[in-house]
Protein backbone atom coordinates (compact mmCIF):
# COMPACT_ATOMS: atom_id res chain seq x y z
CA UNK A 1 0.00 0.00 0.00
CA UNK A 2 2.01 3.20 -1.17
CA UNK A 3 -0.23 5.74 -2.24
CA UNK A 4 -0.30 9.15 -0.63
CA UNK A 5 -2.12 9.27 2.81
CA UNK A 6 -3.31 12.13 4.32
CA UNK A 7 -2.32 13.41 7.75
CA UNK A 8 -5.05 11.55 9.60
CA UNK A 9 -4.88 8.27 7.98
CA UNK A 10 -1.18 8.06 8.08
CA UNK A 11 -1.46 8.82 11.94
CA UNK A 12 -4.04 6.11 12.13
CA UNK A 13 -2.45 3.34 10.52
CA UNK A 14 0.55 4.48 12.84
CA UNK A 15 -1.45 4.65 15.89
CA UNK A 16 -3.42 1.39 15.41
CA UNK A 17 -0.11 -0.18 15.12
CA UNK A 18 1.95 1.22 18.57
CA UNK A 19 0.60 -0.27 22.38
CA UNK A 20 1.47 0.54 25.58
CA UNK A 21 5.15 -0.94 27.02
CA UNK A 22 5.23 -3.12 29.73
CA UNK A 23 4.73 -1.79 33.16
CA UNK A 24 7.69 -1.57 35.66
CA UNK A 25 7.98 -0.11 39.10
CA UNK A 26 9.98 2.86 40.15
CA UNK A 27 11.03 4.37 43.07
CA UNK A 28 8.50 7.52 43.65
CA UNK A 29 10.57 10.14 42.91
CA UNK A 30 11.78 9.05 39.38
CA UNK A 31 7.33 8.33 38.23
CA UNK A 32 7.32 12.51 38.22
CA UNK A 33 5.83 13.42 35.40
CA UNK A 34 5.94 9.90 34.16
CA UNK A 35 1.84 8.26 33.65
CA UNK A 36 0.19 5.95 36.27
CA UNK A 37 -0.04 2.62 34.88
CA UNK A 38 -2.57 1.09 37.66
CA UNK A 39 -5.44 2.71 39.96
CA UNK A 40 -2.98 2.90 43.35
CA UNK A 41 -5.12 2.76 46.64
CA UNK A 42 -4.82 4.28 50.07
CA UNK A 43 -3.34 1.47 52.53
CA UNK A 44 -4.31 4.07 55.71
CA UNK A 45 -6.88 6.79 56.67
CA UNK A 46 -5.07 10.01 55.98
CA UNK A 47 -4.54 12.02 58.37
CA UNK A 48 -4.77 8.85 60.09
CA UNK A 49 -6.17 10.26 63.26
CA UNK A 50 -8.35 13.49 64.44
CA UNK A 51 -5.66 16.59 64.81
CA UNK A 52 -4.79 19.70 65.23
CA UNK A 53 -4.64 22.64 62.23
CA UNK A 54 -3.42 25.02 64.86
CA UNK A 55 -1.00 25.79 67.48
CA UNK A 56 -3.09 26.69 70.54
CA UNK A 57 -5.63 24.52 73.02
CA UNK A 58 -7.81 21.38 72.56
CA UNK A 59 -11.41 21.75 74.33
CA UNK A 60 -14.85 20.94 74.86
CA UNK A 61 -16.32 24.04 72.42
CA UNK A 62 -19.09 23.80 75.30
CA UNK A 63 -16.78 25.59 77.45
CA UNK A 64 -15.86 28.06 75.39
CA UNK A 65 -19.46 29.54 74.45
CA UNK A 66 -19.52 32.89 74.76
CA UNK A 67 -15.67 33.28 75.06
CA UNK A 68 -14.16 36.69 74.34
CA UNK A 69 -11.86 39.66 75.23
CA UNK A 70 -14.43 41.39 77.42
CA UNK A 71 -15.25 37.87 78.79
CA UNK A 72 -12.44 35.15 78.87
CA UNK A 73 -12.91 31.46 79.48
CA UNK A 74 -10.58 30.37 82.60
CA UNK A 75 -9.53 26.59 81.21
CA UNK A 76 -6.85 24.07 83.46
CA UNK A 77 -4.64 22.98 81.48
CA UNK A 78 -3.94 19.45 81.92
CA UNK A 79 -1.20 18.22 79.42
CA UNK A 80 0.98 19.57 76.66
CA UNK A 81 0.94 17.43 73.13
CA UNK A 82 3.41 18.30 70.81
CA UNK A 83 3.10 16.70 66.98
CA UNK A 84 4.07 13.25 67.00
CA UNK A 85 2.88 12.40 70.93
CA UNK A 86 0.32 10.43 71.72
CA UNK A 87 -2.31 12.39 74.00
CA UNK A 88 -2.54 10.30 77.79
CA UNK A 89 -5.68 12.22 79.09
CA UNK A 90 -8.81 13.14 78.63
CA UNK A 91 -10.37 16.32 78.69
CA UNK A 92 -13.01 17.32 80.73
CA UNK A 93 -15.19 19.97 81.69
CA UNK A 94 -13.55 23.14 82.42
CA UNK A 95 -10.04 21.46 81.51
CA UNK A 96 -8.21 21.81 78.32
CA UNK A 97 -4.66 20.28 76.77
CA UNK A 98 -1.90 22.55 74.87
CA UNK A 99 -1.56 21.01 71.42
CA UNK A 100 0.41 21.71 68.96
CA UNK A 101 -0.36 21.60 64.96
CA UNK A 102 -0.77 17.85 63.73
CA UNK A 103 -0.78 16.62 67.21
CA UNK A 104 -3.96 13.78 67.60
CA UNK A 105 -6.83 15.80 69.23
CA UNK A 106 -7.25 13.87 73.07
CA UNK A 107 -10.19 12.36 73.84
CA UNK A 108 -13.09 14.60 75.04
CA UNK A 109 -11.72 17.75 73.16
CA UNK A 110 -13.69 18.80 69.85
CA UNK A 111 -12.25 21.85 69.05
CA UNK A 112 -8.68 23.96 69.21
CA UNK A 113 -8.76 27.74 69.99
CA UNK A 114 -5.89 28.94 68.80
CA UNK A 115 -2.78 30.43 70.84
CA UNK A 116 -3.40 34.14 69.68
CA UNK A 117 -6.35 34.23 71.87
CA UNK A 118 -4.52 32.28 74.82
CA UNK A 119 -3.09 33.80 77.74
CA UNK A 120 -1.53 30.97 79.81
CA UNK A 121 -0.40 31.49 83.99
CA UNK A 122 0.52 29.41 87.24
CA UNK A 123 -2.09 29.85 89.70
CA UNK A 124 -1.95 27.65 92.94
CA UNK A 125 0.60 25.27 90.87
CA UNK A 126 -1.55 24.68 88.35
CA UNK A 127 -1.26 26.22 84.80
CA UNK A 128 -4.33 27.92 83.50
CA UNK A 129 -5.07 29.39 80.28
CA UNK A 130 -7.37 32.22 79.62
CA UNK A 131 -9.15 32.05 76.20
CA UNK A 132 -10.92 34.68 74.58
CA UNK A 133 -12.09 33.20 71.58
CA UNK A 134 -15.12 31.18 71.42
CA UNK A 135 -14.64 27.86 69.15
CA UNK A 136 -17.82 25.96 67.09
CA UNK A 137 -17.41 22.25 67.49
CA UNK A 138 -14.69 21.16 64.79
CA UNK A 139 -12.78 24.56 64.52
CA UNK A 140 -9.54 23.94 63.98
CA UNK A 141 -9.68 20.38 63.71
CA UNK A 142 -8.54 18.01 60.97
CA UNK A 143 -10.24 14.99 60.60
CA UNK A 144 -8.87 11.27 60.49
CA UNK A 145 -9.43 10.12 56.71
CA UNK A 146 -9.94 13.94 55.49
CA UNK A 147 -7.72 13.39 52.37
CA UNK A 148 -8.85 9.55 51.96
CA UNK A 149 -9.55 6.53 53.70
CA UNK A 150 -7.96 3.27 53.66
CA UNK A 151 -8.83 1.25 50.57
CA UNK A 152 -9.87 4.47 48.45
CA UNK A 153 -8.28 4.55 45.04
CA UNK A 154 -5.93 8.10 45.27
CA UNK A 155 -4.46 8.19 41.94
CA UNK A 156 -6.00 6.88 38.55
CA UNK A 157 -4.38 4.71 35.58
CA UNK A 158 -3.49 6.97 33.13
CA UNK A 159 -3.07 10.65 35.28
CA UNK A 160 0.38 12.57 35.01
CA UNK A 161 2.31 12.20 38.20
CA UNK A 162 2.78 15.86 39.07
CA UNK A 163 4.62 16.91 42.58
CA UNK A 164 1.07 16.90 44.39
CA UNK A 165 0.47 13.29 43.28
CA UNK A 166 3.98 12.37 43.93
CA UNK A 167 2.93 13.73 47.74
CA UNK A 168 -0.10 11.90 47.67
CA UNK A 169 1.60 8.44 46.71
CA UNK A 170 3.94 9.38 49.34
CA UNK A 171 1.10 9.79 52.33
CA UNK A 172 -0.55 6.63 51.16
CA UNK A 173 2.39 3.95 51.16
CA UNK A 174 3.77 3.82 47.65
CA UNK A 175 7.49 3.63 47.53
CA UNK A 176 7.57 1.88 43.98
CA UNK A 177 4.79 2.88 41.82
CA UNK A 178 3.37 0.83 38.19
CA UNK A 179 4.62 2.97 34.96
CA UNK A 180 4.42 1.92 31.71
CA UNK A 181 8.40 1.62 30.50
CA UNK A 182 9.69 4.44 28.62
CA UNK A 183 10.48 3.32 24.91
CA UNK A 184 13.74 2.46 23.89
CA UNK A 185 13.65 4.65 19.99
CA UNK A 186 16.82 3.65 17.83
CA UNK A 187 17.48 7.28 15.88
CA UNK A 188 19.36 6.15 12.80
CA UNK A 189 20.68 8.52 10.62
CA UNK A 190 21.23 7.82 6.74
CA UNK A 191 22.81 9.43 4.19
CA UNK A 192 27.14 8.94 3.23
CA UNK A 193 27.58 12.62 3.28
CA UNK A 194 26.98 12.46 6.77
CA UNK A 195 29.89 13.65 9.26
CA UNK A 196 29.93 13.74 13.31
CA UNK A 197 29.59 17.00 15.16
CA UNK A 198 32.74 17.22 16.32
CA UNK A 199 33.64 16.95 12.63
CA UNK A 200 34.26 19.58 10.56
CA UNK A 201 32.68 18.55 7.30
CA UNK A 202 35.09 18.25 4.28
CA UNK A 203 33.72 18.58 0.88
CA UNK A 204 30.69 17.06 0.17
CA UNK A 205 29.98 16.57 3.54
CA UNK A 206 27.62 17.88 6.35
CA UNK A 207 27.22 17.28 9.56
CA UNK A 208 24.32 14.90 11.37
CA UNK A 209 22.00 16.47 13.34
CA UNK A 210 18.91 14.99 12.60
CA UNK A 211 20.38 12.31 15.07
CA UNK A 212 20.76 15.28 17.77
CA UNK A 213 17.34 17.18 16.61
CA UNK A 214 15.39 13.49 16.68
CA UNK A 215 17.25 12.25 19.92
CA UNK A 216 16.07 15.64 21.92
CA UNK A 217 12.53 15.03 20.30
CA UNK A 218 12.65 11.71 22.31
CA UNK A 219 14.10 13.06 25.20
CA UNK A 220 11.19 15.64 25.25
CA UNK A 221 8.44 12.88 24.56
CA UNK A 222 9.61 10.72 27.68
CA UNK A 223 11.21 7.83 25.99
CA UNK A 224 14.66 6.78 25.72
CA UNK A 225 16.99 7.32 22.78
CA UNK A 226 19.58 4.98 21.12
CA UNK A 227 21.59 6.32 18.84
CA UNK A 228 23.15 4.34 16.24
CA UNK A 229 25.02 7.17 14.28
CA UNK A 230 25.75 7.52 10.31
CA UNK A 231 24.43 4.56 8.52
CA UNK A 232 25.79 4.63 4.93
CA UNK A 233 24.21 4.70 2.19
CA UNK A 234 24.17 1.00 1.14
CA UNK A 235 21.97 -1.87 1.02
CA UNK A 236 23.76 -4.28 3.39
CA UNK A 237 25.23 -1.60 5.94
CA UNK A 238 21.05 -0.41 6.11
CA UNK A 239 20.13 -3.75 6.55
CA UNK A 240 22.03 -4.98 9.48
CA UNK A 241 21.53 -1.43 10.91
CA UNK A 242 17.76 -1.93 11.27
CA UNK A 243 18.24 -5.77 12.15
CA UNK A 244 20.12 -4.32 15.20
CA UNK A 245 17.80 -1.69 15.90
CA UNK A 246 14.90 -4.23 15.94
CA UNK A 247 16.74 -6.18 18.08
CA UNK A 248 17.72 -3.75 20.91
CA UNK A 249 14.31 -1.25 20.81
CA UNK A 250 10.85 -0.65 20.93
CA UNK A 251 10.68 2.11 17.89
CA UNK A 252 12.78 2.68 14.95
CA UNK A 253 12.98 6.05 13.53
CA UNK A 254 15.35 6.64 10.58
CA UNK A 255 16.23 10.18 8.33
CA UNK A 256 16.91 10.59 4.85
CA UNK A 257 16.86 8.04 2.33
CA UNK A 258 13.52 7.71 1.57
CA UNK A 259 13.56 9.68 -1.20
CA UNK A 260 13.19 8.23 -5.07
CA UNK A 261 17.43 9.24 -5.16
CA UNK A 262 19.42 5.96 -6.55
CA UNK A 263 21.09 5.68 -2.84
CA UNK A 264 17.87 5.77 -1.17
CA UNK A 265 17.69 2.34 0.69
CA UNK A 266 15.15 2.80 3.66
CA UNK A 267 12.29 1.98 1.26
CA UNK A 268 13.68 -1.38 -0.14
CA UNK A 269 14.87 -2.52 2.96
CA UNK A 270 12.09 -1.85 4.78
CA UNK A 271 9.81 -4.06 2.41
CA UNK A 272 12.53 -6.50 2.63
CA UNK A 273 12.62 -7.07 6.48
CA UNK A 274 9.28 -6.16 7.03
CA UNK A 275 6.06 -4.33 5.70
CA UNK A 276 5.48 -1.27 4.68
CA UNK A 277 2.57 0.34 5.20
CA UNK A 278 2.89 3.57 3.19
CA UNK A 279 5.48 6.14 1.92
CA UNK A 280 3.88 9.42 1.11
CA UNK A 281 1.74 11.88 3.18
CA UNK A 282 0.07 14.79 1.57
CA UNK A 283 1.68 17.30 3.83
CA UNK A 284 4.44 20.07 3.73
CA UNK A 285 7.10 19.62 4.66
CA UNK A 286 8.03 16.17 4.94
CA UNK A 287 5.66 14.28 2.03
CA UNK A 288 7.73 11.22 1.96
CA UNK A 289 7.06 9.89 5.48
CA UNK A 290 7.49 6.42 5.48
CA UNK A 291 5.73 3.89 7.92
CA UNK A 292 5.98 -0.14 8.49
CA UNK A 293 6.93 -2.25 11.39
CA UNK A 294 9.87 -5.39 11.20
CA UNK A 295 9.20 -7.98 13.21
CA UNK A 296 6.43 -6.14 15.37
CA UNK A 297 8.35 -3.17 15.95
CA UNK A 298 7.58 -0.07 14.81
CA UNK A 299 8.97 1.83 12.32
CA UNK A 300 9.00 5.30 11.25
CA UNK A 301 10.87 6.72 7.96
CA UNK A 302 11.57 10.30 8.16
CA UNK A 303 12.51 12.66 5.44
CA UNK A 304 16.16 13.90 5.51
CA UNK A 305 15.48 17.73 5.89
CA UNK A 306 15.95 18.82 9.37
CA UNK A 307 12.46 20.65 9.25
CA UNK A 308 10.75 17.84 7.71
CA UNK A 309 12.05 15.58 10.21
CA UNK A 310 11.37 17.78 12.89
CA UNK A 311 7.64 18.80 11.95
CA UNK A 312 6.92 14.59 10.70
CA UNK A 313 8.08 13.51 13.65
CA UNK A 314 6.01 16.27 15.92
CA UNK A 315 2.65 15.37 14.27
CA UNK A 316 3.66 11.47 14.01
CA UNK A 317 6.18 10.12 16.61
CA UNK A 318 5.50 11.99 19.37
CA UNK A 319 1.80 11.14 19.37
CA UNK A 320 3.36 7.54 19.01
CA UNK A 321 5.70 7.39 21.70
CA UNK A 322 2.96 8.83 24.00
CA UNK A 323 0.58 6.23 23.27
CA UNK A 324 3.51 3.79 24.22
CA UNK A 325 3.74 5.59 27.49
CA UNK A 326 -0.02 5.05 28.58
CA UNK A 327 -0.39 9.11 27.66
CA UNK A 328 -4.40 9.50 27.17
CA UNK A 329 -3.74 13.51 25.38
CA UNK A 330 -1.81 12.87 22.10
CA UNK A 331 -2.42 16.38 20.69
CA UNK A 332 -0.83 19.39 20.59
CA UNK A 333 -2.75 22.37 21.98
CA UNK A 334 -4.33 23.57 19.26
CA UNK A 335 -5.35 27.75 19.39
CA UNK A 336 -7.16 30.35 16.56
CA UNK A 337 -4.46 32.93 15.56
CA UNK A 338 -5.07 35.89 13.13
CA UNK A 339 -2.48 35.06 10.44
CA UNK A 340 0.28 38.51 10.08
CA UNK A 341 1.26 37.73 6.20
CA UNK A 342 -0.36 36.77 3.38
CA UNK A 343 0.73 32.98 2.49
CA UNK A 344 -0.01 30.77 -1.00
CA UNK A 345 0.46 27.14 -0.80
CA UNK A 346 -0.25 24.53 -2.94
CA UNK A 347 -3.75 22.88 -2.69
CA UNK A 348 -2.42 18.96 -2.76
CA UNK A 349 -1.12 19.26 0.40
CA UNK A 350 -1.54 20.41 4.02
CA UNK A 351 1.16 23.11 5.09
CA UNK A 352 2.78 22.88 8.77
CA UNK A 353 4.34 26.20 8.55
CA UNK A 354 6.59 27.24 11.33
CA UNK A 355 5.36 30.34 13.33
CA UNK A 356 5.31 32.26 16.26
CA UNK A 357 2.05 33.30 18.24
CA UNK A 358 1.36 36.34 20.15
CA UNK A 359 -1.09 37.87 22.06
CA UNK A 360 -2.92 39.71 19.59
CA UNK A 361 -4.02 44.11 20.99
CA UNK A 362 -6.91 43.33 20.32
CA UNK A 363 -6.97 40.16 22.15
CA UNK A 364 -6.92 36.20 21.42
CA UNK A 365 -3.76 35.40 18.85
CA UNK A 366 -1.74 36.49 16.11
CA UNK A 367 0.80 34.76 14.23
CA UNK A 368 3.63 35.21 12.17
CA UNK A 369 5.77 33.04 10.28
CA UNK A 370 9.34 32.70 12.61
CA UNK A 371 11.45 32.70 9.44
CA UNK A 372 12.54 31.36 5.78
CA UNK A 373 10.24 27.96 5.61
CA UNK A 374 12.56 25.82 3.84
CA UNK A 375 12.74 22.39 4.87
CA UNK A 376 16.70 22.61 4.78
CA UNK A 377 16.67 25.47 7.43
CA UNK A 378 16.06 24.96 11.57
CA UNK A 379 16.15 28.42 12.34
CA UNK A 380 12.40 29.29 11.84
CA UNK A 381 11.58 25.88 14.34
CA UNK A 382 14.23 27.19 16.82
CA UNK A 383 12.62 30.78 16.92
CA UNK A 384 9.30 28.77 16.51
CA UNK A 385 6.55 27.90 19.46
CA UNK A 386 3.80 26.49 17.03
CA UNK A 387 2.80 24.90 13.56
CA UNK A 388 0.61 27.36 11.44
CA UNK A 389 -1.67 24.81 9.91
CA UNK A 390 -3.09 25.36 6.43
CA UNK A 391 -5.42 22.80 5.14
CA UNK A 392 -5.50 21.21 1.81
CA UNK A 393 -7.99 21.97 -0.49
CA UNK A 394 -6.73 25.70 -0.14
CA UNK A 395 -4.21 27.89 -2.18
CA UNK A 396 -4.62 31.20 -0.70
CA UNK A 397 -4.44 32.40 3.06
CA UNK A 398 -4.86 36.87 3.17
CA UNK A 399 -3.46 38.48 5.94
CA UNK A 400 -6.29 38.98 8.62
CA UNK A 401 -7.25 35.30 8.31
CA UNK A 402 -7.56 33.01 11.16
CA UNK A 403 -5.88 30.08 11.15
CA UNK A 404 -5.11 26.99 13.44
CA UNK A 405 -2.15 26.45 15.46
CA UNK A 406 -0.66 23.89 17.19
CA UNK A 407 1.60 24.83 19.69
CA UNK A 408 4.81 22.90 20.21
CA UNK A 409 5.67 24.99 22.81
CA UNK A 410 3.04 23.50 25.61
CA UNK A 411 2.30 20.19 26.56
CA UNK A 412 -0.42 17.87 25.27
CA UNK A 413 -3.55 18.50 27.25
CA UNK A 414 -3.08 21.76 28.38
CA UNK A 415 -6.20 24.07 28.34
CA UNK A 416 -5.88 26.92 25.92
P1 LIG B 1 17.57 12.43 1.78
O1 LIG B 1 16.14 12.26 2.21
O2 LIG B 1 18.46 11.35 2.30
O3 LIG B 1 17.68 12.60 0.31
O4 LIG B 1 18.08 13.78 2.45
C1 LIG B 1 17.45 15.02 2.15
C2 LIG B 1 18.31 16.17 2.57
O5 LIG B 1 18.47 16.14 3.99
C3 LIG B 1 19.72 16.17 2.01
O6 LIG B 1 20.08 17.50 1.69
C4 LIG B 1 20.54 15.64 3.16
O7 LIG B 1 21.86 16.07 3.09
C5 LIG B 1 19.84 16.19 4.36
N1 LIG B 1 20.07 15.31 5.49
C6 LIG B 1 19.88 13.97 5.48
N2 LIG B 1 20.22 13.42 6.65
C7 LIG B 1 20.61 14.44 7.45
C8 LIG B 1 21.09 14.50 8.79
N3 LIG B 1 21.21 13.41 9.53
N4 LIG B 1 21.37 15.71 9.30
C9 LIG B 1 21.24 16.82 8.55
N5 LIG B 1 20.80 16.82 7.28
C10 LIG B 1 20.50 15.65 6.72
MG1 LIG C 1 20.19 10.59 1.86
Amino acid sequence: MTETMTVEQARRLLLDRVKPTEVEHVALLDALDRILAKDLASDIDVAPFDNSAMDGFAVRAEDVTGASPDSPVELTVIEDIPAGHAPQRTVGSGEASRIMTGAPVPQGADAVVMIEYSRSFERDGVTVVSLERAAAPSENVRRRGEEVRAGDVVVTAGEKLGPAAIGLLAATGHPLVPVHRRPRVAVLATGSELVEVAEKPGPGKIRNSNSYSIAAQVLAAGAEPVRYGIVADDLEVTREAFARAVEETDFIVTSGGVSVGDYDFVKPVLEQMGEMLYCKVAMRPGNPQTMGTIRGVPFFGLPGNPTSTYVGFEVFVRPALRLMQGHRELDRPVVRAVLEHDVRKKPDRRYYLRGRLAPAESGGYSVALSGSQSSALLTAAHRGNCFVVLPEGEREFAAGTIVDCMRVDIDEGTPV
